[in-house]
């Protein structure tokens, strides 16, 4: 058996969706699951206004509501003649997104976005591709059927970020997928959402469908999980920055979580630790191009295989910087504003701390930089009032660059390598984070700047 698992861009139109049906239905085992995300852009959007709602700022949920409901109707009508099927999914989308609003005006009224309410609306996305998906094979005429996590990935009550109860989710997972399977049904789950035991939705963090598929994976027994990606599978560096860039035809478990920590948008970082325990191996493939043989990550790659290193950017990030006021910055104020910013779901990517200027830099993603400067302004409303905090400052644009991989022939650690080469090509770099290992190195350097430093650090690595 194989667990596929597919992206928001894969499922992004009903085009898309087809192409999806296709390398299901050609997958080269009989016994197959599908894992999906959202829809693109769907769950920016609803977090979003979740968000907007909560800090009285814009009914931006109404519109949303209005954009998502156009988007799924669409693809609805193109992957459905009009019938009673139709309109029986077309009810349960806008039944889905009535929810969606009625939580919104909730939080509007209320003030307030709580854990709870974040993962209600959330979650909603999922449960919209997954319908579609499966409404366009029973369409054509293959068996599949829709199941929600809400009844198979058992997690804990840690919204946004939930763990899953493993054995739970197993007997779970195989009492309600294994009868499916032995009749030839395509299970479509929806990745990234779980519930707690008492059956209230939670999601696993941002990007998690990658993690729902390695759980289903595990759970099976499946002999493979793959997860299609729109690259070749896991590459030096990304191909639209470096067409050079080259394949990682295999890597180890212990490589690939390396990776994944700072290759998020590759690969979500808790899915390699499940599927290397159990030995069930993983491979990355490209949608796009699904004649090329990705990237195998197993326990024992070949020993021939070539091991170079990778370098991973991350854009679309955000400098925040927390200005102290001379001495009354202390580092127990450090410390709440990443417990504020943990307690709104507003992911840290990276911090630093510098104490003769007596500020705090934290580096967000663009699309959590406006509620993680409201989630710092509540936090320190006294703190900004008595002036014992200088200032939050403006939006700063930032990419993320990290480096991994090993030593090379000279012993040389990557980490050295990577500071020679930007110095060498004077880049600006406003933030270091380094691993004790010396087997990775992130620097954070102004957006604009990614362009030129990426190919200059690829060939300066001698890729
Ligand atoms: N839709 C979720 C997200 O955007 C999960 C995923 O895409 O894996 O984070
Ligand atoms: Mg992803």
């Amino acid at each position: 058996m194989i667990v596929h698992k597919f992206g928001g861009t894969s499922v992004g139109n009903a085009e898309r969706m087809a192409h999806v049906a296709q390398l299901v239905t050609s997958s080269p085992d009989p016994e197959r699951v599908a894992v999906v995300s959202a829809m693109s852009g769907t769950t920016n959007a609803l977090i979003s206004a979740a968000r907007d709602a909560a800090a009285g700022t814009a009914e931006t949920y109404i519109v949303t509501r209005q954009r998502l409901t156009d988007k799924h109707l669409r693809c609805l009508n193109e992957i459905l003649p009009p019938g009673p099927e139709r309109d029986r999914l077309a009810g349960e989308i806008n039944s889905r997104l009535d929810d969606m609003e009625r939580l919104c005006f909730a939080m509007g009224t209320l003030g307030e976005l709580t854990p709870r309410g974040h993962d209600a609306v959330a979650s909603i996305g999922e449960e919209l591709s997954s319908r579609l998906l499966a409404a366009y094979l029973q369409g054509h005429g293959v068996a599949a059927e829709q199941v929600s996590a809400t009844e198979i990935i058992v997690t804990d009550d840690r919204h946004g970020e939930a763990r899953p109860d493993l054995p739970a989710t197993r007997n779970r997972v195989r009492a309600r997928l294994l009868p499916l399977l032995e009749r030839g049904i395509i299970p479509i789950v929806t990745g990234y959402i779980g519930a707690t035991p008492a059956g209230v939705t939670t999601t696993l963090g941002r990007g998690g469908s990658d993690y729902t598929a390695a759980l289903l994976g595990i759970s099976l027994e499946a002999r493979e999980v793959w997860v299609w990606s729109d690259v070749d599978g896991i590459l030096t560096a990304d191909p639209k920055l470096v067409p050079g860039a080259q394949r990682l035809p295999e890597l180890s478990y212990a490589e690939a979580e390396e990776l994944a920590y700072f290759g998020a948008d590759v690969l979500h970082p808790k899915t390699v630790k499940p599927l290397a325990e159990a030995g069930v191996p993983l491979r990355i493939l490209n949608s796009l191009n699904p004649a090329q043989a990705g990237t195998l990550i197993t326990a024992n790659p070949s020993p021939d295989r070539p091991v170079l290193p990778a370098i991973i950017t991350t854009e679309e990030l955000s400098l925040i910087q927390v200005l102290g006021n001379g001495s009354g910055w202390t580092l127990a104020m450090a410390s709440r504003a990443l417990a504020a910013l943990a307690q709104g779901n507003a992911e840290v990517f990276m911090f630093s701390q510098s104490f003769s200027e007596r500020s705090l830099n934290l580096v967000v993603r663009s699309r959590d930089h406006s509620h993680s400067v409201h989630l710092l302004r509540t936090e320190f409303a006294r703190e900004l009032r008595e002036a014992t905090i200088a200032g939050i400052s403006a939006e700063v644009e930032v990419a993320a660059l990290s480096v991994v991989g090993v030593p090379d022939a000279h012993g040389t650690p990557i980490t050295q390598r990577a500071f020679a080469a930007l110095s060498k090509h004077g880049l600006r770099i406003i933030a270091v984070a380094q691993a004790a290992s010396a087997y990775s190195v992130s620097f954070i350097i102004p957006e604009r700047d990614v362009t030129a430093a990426v190919p200059f650090l690829h060939r300066e690595l001698g890729l």
